[in-house]
């Protein structure tokens, strides 16, 4: 490619809403343009590294024997109101109309088209498995698309969705995907983790996720500082470790502890150890079946409320704020809420971790009072609705549940996530196939993302510095940037377009930066840009002298220029 005709453009600013590396790069480096919120249009640089992810996402999945498809982007709503997903799936389901009337929606995931391209079609057991996958839009109408192709609402995945005819075929499948995905990430040279997933509302026995290690990733996870524990904070659990208190109170007593209402300043003012109080945290929880209620958490008061495992505690499909006069309603004291005395009415689940602590400070449910030397021994004094449950977040410092040394909390992007589904489509979808013996069974599933489009982010919030991207050298454009430093000396010219030839016959994708532009910008951009080498055609070309420069080291090598390709050779396979 020829810069002069090539259709790329970089900007000196990056628009005001960019606060990620990635956005700032991808948009200032002329791969991607907004088109409105959380959509944009590729531009050819960007199709090309994109299409450089498919290609080895493509080859990896055909190698483990999957089979690729392309499902409609528009998709009938009824397949939704099957699995009843049409209701569940909220807002970020794009529900549009036909001049027929007819709903369809913008696909956000494919299970409910793929079960309904398979059933029928596939009969016997003697037909299975299959594992299908399509590289393709999908429509998420996400409540805040930020962060550029992070986290958009128009985005394009890799969607694979096995069938199996036994628990044990989905496991040998789920397995080689895992392994699968590990290639697919290795080969595009980023650094990344497999952890333990939340497997939500739709149950399911295994979940994993790949996570992009990066600053500005939106998920924590818990990683062991010793041997291969990894999780999602959604769902991480620690060793459990009970400290004993070393005031030993005699009695339960009420203390007066006036406007105290946070936790630090109860301990403060009782001069105690946080780690022996009793955190509240109230929460509206929403049900499927659009039922409210306010439930209280209890957690230590040196432990946080983990929504997730929160909500996956008492089945709520969401957990909302509550305001101070919404508690009063129902009865609660905002600040002084403890598990002693609630409201008959209310729900409340006890962190694990408080199982038969004693020596406790909570809330005493009245005003300016918190209840001294509580302990959780006696289940009956909180009544037999008790639920204790793990739903504080494992924090910095816990001990890890499989070799007991100390976790650590990184960062990380998702960017794959693979699930055992089971049944949970295929039943509500009467999509059978007839077993061994001749009888009906539903099929058993797995389903497999990959956030293609968010890949190409990842790859630069993990790859890039003040001046620009360094893109892995498997997913980069181009590999090769031949700078002609003056356009007008028909030597450097010359001397370019024959290395140009060179290396393009040789396979190596190179751009020869042919713009009538000073030597300055042209290197900014390569920079920019974020190509792995470049090539200077310079001054010195008449003294038998090119610069070549590696954009990840920063090494610069002033070559002979009858060796520059097999130096440019080295770099590149390096
Ligand atoms: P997240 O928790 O980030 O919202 P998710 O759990 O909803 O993602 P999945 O339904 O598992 O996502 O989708 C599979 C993959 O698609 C994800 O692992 C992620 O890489 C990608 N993905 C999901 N939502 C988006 C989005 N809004 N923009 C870009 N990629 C996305
Ligand atoms: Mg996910």
């Amino acid at each position: 490619m020829r810069w002069s005709k090539f259709f790329a453009y970089t900007l000196k600013e990056a628009p005001k809403d960019a606060v990620v590396a990635s956005h700032k790069y991808l948009i200032r480096g002329g791969y991607i343009k907004q088109v409105a919120a959380g959509i944009y249009n590729f531009l050819p640089l960007g199709k090309m590294v994109l299409d450089n992810i498919r290609a080895i996402i493509k080859e990896e999945m055909d190698k483990a024997g999957a089979q690729e498809v392309m499902l409609s982007f528009v998709t009938p709503y009824e397949l939704w109101e099957e699995t009843g997903r049409a209701k569940k799936y909220g807002d970020e389901l794009l529900r549009i109309e036909d001049r027929k009337k007819q709903k369809f929606v913008l696909s956000p995931t494919n299970e409910e088209s793929v079960v309904d391209l398979v059933r029928g079609v596939v009969k016997s057991y003697k037909q299975l498995p299959i594992n299908l996958y399509q590289i393709n839009l999908k429509f998420r109408d996400e409540a805040r698309p930020r962060f550029g192709l992070l986290r958009g609402r128009e985005f394009i995945m890799k969607d694979a969705y096995s069938f199996h005819a036994t628990r044990d075929d989905l496991d040998r499948e789920f397995n080689l995907m895992e392994e699968t995905y590990k290639k697919i990430f290795e080969r595009m040279g980023l650094k990344f983790r497999v952890v333990e997933a939340d497997s939500g509302a739709i149950g399911g026995s295994g979940s994993k996720e790949f996570m992009v290690l990066a600053d500005t990733g939106e998920d924590d996870i818990v990683v062991c500082s010793e041997c291969d524990y990894a999780a999602n904070v959604e769902v991480a659990t620690r060793k459990h470790v009970q400290k004993e208190n070393p005031i030993k109170t005699e009695e339960i007593e009420e203390v007066y502890t006036p406007n105290k209402k946070s936790i630090e300043e109860v301990c403060e003012f009782l001069g105690i150890d946080p780690y022996f109080s009793v955190k509240a945290v109230a929460k509206k929880a929403v049900y499927e079946n659009g039922k409210e209620e306010i439930v209280v958490f209890f957690v230590r008061g040196v432990d946080s409320l983990e929504e997730t495992k929160a909500k996956n505690a008492i089945g709520a499909l969401d957990l909302m704020d509550v305001s101070e006069e919404e508690l009063e309603k129902v009865g609660l004291v905002p600040g002084f809420i403890g598990p002693f005395g609630l409201p008959s009415n209310i729900k409340y689940v006890i962190d694990d971790d408080l199982r038969m602590a004693q020596e406790l400070v909570c809330g005493a449910n009245k005003k300016d009072y918190h209840i001294k030397g509580a302990n959780l021994l006696d289940a009956n004094l909180l009544g037999n609705l008790t639920i204790y449950r793990d739903i504080a977040a494992v924090k910095e410092g816990d001990l890890c549940p499989k070799c007991g040394k100390p976790l650590k909390i990184t960062k990380g992007i998702e960017v794959g996530h693979i699930f055992k589904l089971g049944t949970v489509y295929s039943e509500p979808m009467n999509a059978t196939f007839l077993d061994e013996n001749g009888k009906a069974k539903p099929f058993i599933m797995g389903c497999y993302g990959i956030g293609v489009s968010r890949l190409i982010a990842s790859a630069v919030e993990q790859n890039h510095d003040e001046k620009g991207i360094i893109w892995p050298k498997e997913i980069a454009p181009f590999k090769v940037d031949i700078i002609v430093g003056d356009v007008k000396k028909e030597e450097q010219l010359a001397f370019a377009e024959v290395l140009y030839e060179k290396l393009t016959n040789a396979g190596v994708k190179t751009i020869l930066d042919d713009r009538n532009e000073r030597f300055g910008p042209k290197i900014a951009d390569f920079e920019l840009v974020g190509f792995p080498v470049c090539v200077i055609v310079g001054k010195k070309l008449k003294d038998g002298k090119v610069e070549v420069r590696d954009r990840k080291t920063g090494e610069k090598f002033e070559v002979d220029k009858d060796v520059v390709f097999e130096k440019v050779m080295e770099l590149v396979n390096r």
